[in-house]
């Protein structure tokens, strides 16, 4: 990607405007009222937002035209600004930077797959976490967003797909997964916030069924374990990368604050609540974690539990000397999990040459990916 002078604004200090994606139906309706309206014209926004996914007042013809501005000015103050958009895979693939209101950057990938539609959503510019191997950690955390700041990345991606502007014709967005930039669970109000709105039903929010939203995180558990109180069928990935301590304190280095047992227990508590199968993401990293070892000390901690591996080739950022493991090594790695009776998949690489792939997120914090 070129250099883009925005990046190098200072953030300014404050709130992202507020937004009908922050508010619950209830909510909505007492802002409209407050404004003097009455309280179904809520319904109404929330019905151009949500299932229409106009993205102007001019579609609004079913409210008055003052009332219009003054709704949409209170409710749907424009939240982000695309900065740029690059696309890839036959533009199945396609990463968009966006502008916050504090220039602030942050970016989301649509993936078409055959029959269905995926959007990867940031929930952080930025991201404290600091993993060496991902590119969004390097710069570390510029702010949290705010529940609208995350669904209008969906709502985006929606608008593009209903209309047809991705190859293949119209289409819905059909899973989302919270695997952009930043910490999903270190942002959790916003966060959790943001899975209501895009799986309550039309037009309080998108309809996605649950679980076909997917929350990734390093493993912090004190939150994992409040989700597995709010008692939601999100799918819940665990970024484990490592099945040994040493080597996890490196690779993650939350890790030395909630340790591999402690946090797979608490997945596993949350699998035991929700009956959902967690996924663990391992990036495989040449000769840093893919030795036969590791895959059998993986297998060990995952045997009978309700888990599935997604192996991620590693992609490698930009003055890292670590890279992706051989393939005899990784189709090894792949042979010894599923041996000892372990699922076991490989993610695709997609998006890679847009820097739109896992871990490459990064043009918010460093504006040089
Ligand atoms: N903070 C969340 C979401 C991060 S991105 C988390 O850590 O889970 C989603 C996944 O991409 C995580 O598993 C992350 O470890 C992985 N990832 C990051 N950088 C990567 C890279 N360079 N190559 C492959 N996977 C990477």
């Amino acid at each position: 990607m070129s250099a883009l002078p925005l990046v190098f604004d200072a953030p300014r200090r404050g709130k992202p405007p507020r937004h009908l994606a922050d508010l619950d139906a209830q909510e909505r309706r007492e802002v409209v009222t407050a404004l003097g309206q009455p309280a179904y014209r809520a319904d109404q926004l929330s019905r151009h937002y949500f299932a229409r996914l106009v993205d102007g007042p001019a579609q609004m013809t079913d409210l008055p035209a003052d009332v219009r501005d003054r709704l949409t000015g209170a409710l749907l103050p424009t939240l982000m600004s695309p900065v740029h958009q690059l696309t890839c895979d036959s533009g199945t693939t396609r990463k968009t930077l966006w502008r916050l209101f504090d220039g602030a950057l942050v970016e989301s990938v649509l993936m078409r797959y055959p029959g269905r539609i995926t959007m990867c959503v940031s929930s952080q510019a930025g991201c404290g976490m600091a993993c060496p191997f991902c590119a969004t950690g390097q710069a570390g955390l510029t702010r949290n967003l705010s529940t609208a700041e995350i669904v209008e990345q969906v709502v985006a991606g929606a608008r593009s797909a209903a209309r047809g502007e991705v190859p293949g014709g119209p289409g819905r967005i059909g899973n989302v997964v919270f695997m952009g930039m930043g910490e999903p669970l270190a942002n959790y109000r916003a966060v959790i916030g943001a899975v209501r709105r895009i799986t309550d039903a039309a037009p309080d929010g998108l309809g996605l069924a649950q679980r076909h939203v997917t929350v990734s995180t390093v493993g912090l558990v004190p939150a994992i374990d409040r989700l597995t109180e709010a008692a939601m069928q999100v799918t819940l990935a665990v970024s484990l990368h490592a099945p040994d301590d040493e080597l996890r304190d490196t690779l993650v280095p939350v890790n030395t604050r909630w340790k591999v047992d402690e946090v797979l227990d608490a997945a596993w508590r949350y699998a035991a609540a929700t009956g959902r199968r967690i996924s663990i993401e391992y990036a495989l990293i040449r000769d840093v974690n893919d030795q036969a070892e590791r895959a059998h000390g993986l297998a060990k901690l995952l045997q009978g539990q309700l888990a599935h591996v997604n192996v991620i080739p590693l992609n490698p950022t930009p003055g890292s000397a670590w890279t992706a493991s051989r393939p005899a090594d990784e189709r090894e790695f792949v042979r010894i999990l599923r041996a000892a009776g372990v699922a076991t998949t490989v993610r695709d690489t997609r998006g890679r040459e847009i820097d739109g792939a896992c871990g490459q997120l990064a043009a918010g914090a460093s504006g040089t990916a």
